[in-house]
Formats: structure tokens, C-alpha cells, sequence
């Protein structure tokens, strides 16, 4: 019996994906165990309120529960500042004044993309001189706050983390290259946020896609700087279409919602994606 989590972002309605997904969480916490709710909506362009009761609704129908009340990242930007001044006064973070468009440019001309993934930060930020970076925020350029991952990772050494079906793994941070922890246009990131949350709200087994493994060898990172509990995690494999394609919202695929009103059961529902009881 463990405390898991399920921590959608209101960005649509969820589809079977997410479904697996909560489902995935409630039976990893065990018949006694807790599945908490999170609801994960920084990103202010992105997330509507509307989306966020029918997350309530749509999982209530499938038959779950879950304590309240529910966080709303939203709420707490203030927590999220107070842990990134902590790596800023370790000297792990520098100003980001690059646009997307400049990042993509010069990643795709320095090859440094993974194949089908997004771009890796190219570090250009990271070479500024210090009067550069003062005299740039002291004039108002936008900018972010990326995390310089060599010298963090150097400052904590080795570090090993535990997925339940993996196994043992030592960490390596540096997959997703010097990552945002404070965008310009929020003063957090997804990474920073679901760190502090998970430890904060006692998550013991954090249960996820297997699209987020990269980012918990990072979150491994996050936890030692930060010195916050370690989970153990658990990434499912992601539900795919009939094609073989992922499920995401943005490929129109029918919402929970949808099959509901097509006349589904949520029994039904919970049998198809192997959650029979
Ligand atoms: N909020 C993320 C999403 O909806 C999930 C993050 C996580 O489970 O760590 O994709």
C-alpha cells in the first residue's frame, strides 16, 4: 500500500491514455493505499478551468477517488520560486535569452536533436559573461532560467534511481540538456514543479508514461540539489492508436467524454484497458 499520484494537465479532455494512466496509479497504491490528484496547470496559455471539472467528472465516472482538496499548481508559484533562489544560490542556474526559433536553428545546425524529439538546448546562454546577462535583464529582455546540468550533476556526483519495472538505474541528467526550471512567461517549469509536488505531497511511487523517463533521470537530479525524498517510480507503456501512434490530444482522438456519450460503460472501459475490477 503506497501513496501514487495521477497529475494531468488541463490542456483538453482526457482521452483512454489518461485513462490507463489514473487507472495505473490507483492499482499501484494498493486496496489501502492512497491515489492522490494533481492537477498541473502553469502553463497559463495552455490550461482552461473548464478542462479541469471535467478531469473531475471523467475520472469520478471511471469510479475514482481521491483526497481533497485537489493541488492546482497554479497556486503555488510562489513555493516554486523559493526552490529555484536555492539552485541559484548554489550558482546552478543562468538567464536564457534565446527565442524557440533560435534554439531550433542552432541545434539542427550543431545536429545536437535526437531523432523525432525536440531540439536539446545548444547551451549558448550558458558562455554569457556576467555583465552581458546583468546588463540584459537590467534592460528587460525576456528570458528564462535554465539549469547548467554539467555543474549541478557535478556538484551531487552519482545518482541511482529505482523503477519498479526497470529496475536499478544510475541517473543520467544530461538527457535533456540544460532544461528550462523558469520560463519567460511563468516563473516555473514542469520539470521544477512536479519535483517539488511529488516530495511535497508524500508521493512514494510516482507512476507515469514511459514518454517521461528522460525526464525523471533530470527529477533525480532536481531531488538531490533540492534534498527532498526520493520515490521509486513506475513508467507504463503508452497506449497507442490503431496505428501504432500515441494518443494525444492534439491527434483528435476520442475523450473519454466522447465514448461516455457514445454510450461506453466505465466498466467497460476499465476491462478494455485491463482494470477489470
Ligand atoms: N502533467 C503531465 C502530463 O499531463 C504529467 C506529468 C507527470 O506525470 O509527471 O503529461
Amino acid at each position: 500500500m503506497s501513496v501514487t499520484r495521477f497529475a494531468p494537465s488541463p490542456t483538453g479532455l482526457l482521452h483512454l491514455g489518461h485513462g490507463y494512466s489514473a487507472l495505473f496509479a490507483r492499482r499501484q497504491a494498493g486496496a489501502d493505499g492512497t491515489m492522490r490528484l494533481r492537477i498541473e496547470d502553469i502553463d497559463r496559455s495552455r490550461c482552461r478551468p473548464a478542462f479541469i471539472s471535467a478531469i473531475f467528472e471523467d475520472l469520478a465516472w471511471l469510479g475514482l477517488d481521491w483526497p481533497k482538496p485537489v493541488r492546482l499548481q497554479s497556486e503555488h508559484f510562489q513555493e516554486y520560486g523559493a526552490q529555484l533562489d536555492r539552485l541559484a544560490a548554489r550558482d546552478l542556474l543562468y538567464p536564457c535569452f534565446c527565442t524557440r526559433a533560435q534554439i531550433a536553428a542552432e541545434a539542427s545546425a550543431a545536429l545536437t536533436a535526437p531523432h523525432g524529439s525536440a531540439p536539446l538546448y545548444p547551451g549558448s546562454c550558458r558562455a554569457l559573461a556576467l555583465t552581458e546577462r546583468q546588463d540584459r535583464i537590467a534592460a528587460g529582455e525576456a528570458h528564462a532560467w535554465r539549469l547548467d546540468v554539467a555543474a549541478a550533476a557535478h556538484q551531487v556526483g552519482r545518482l541511482t534511481w529505482t523503477d519498479l519495472t526497470r529496475g536499478d538505474l544510475v541517473a543520467q541528467p544530461e538527457l535533456l540538456g540544460d532544461v528550462v526550471l523558469s520560463r519567460r512567461d511563468f516563473p516555473a517549469s514542469y520539470h521544477l514543479a512536479v519535483t517539488c509536488d511529488d516530495a511535497l505531497e508524500g508521493i512514494e511511487i510516482v507512476t507515469r508514461g514511459e514518454d517521461l523517463v528522460e525526464a525523471t533521470h533530470l527529477h533525480r537530479l532536481l531531488q538531490a540539489l533540492l534534498e527532498l525524498p526520493v520515490p521509486v517510480w513506475n513508467h507504463h507503456p503508452l497506449i497507442r492508436d490503431e496505428f501504432g501512434e500515441r494518443l494525444a490530444k492534439r491527434h483528435n482522438v476520442a475523450s473519454l467524454r466522447d465514448l461516455r456519450d457514445q454510450g461506453v460503460t466505465a466498466a467497460a472501459l476499465r476491462a478494455q484497458l485491463g482494470f477489470p475490477d
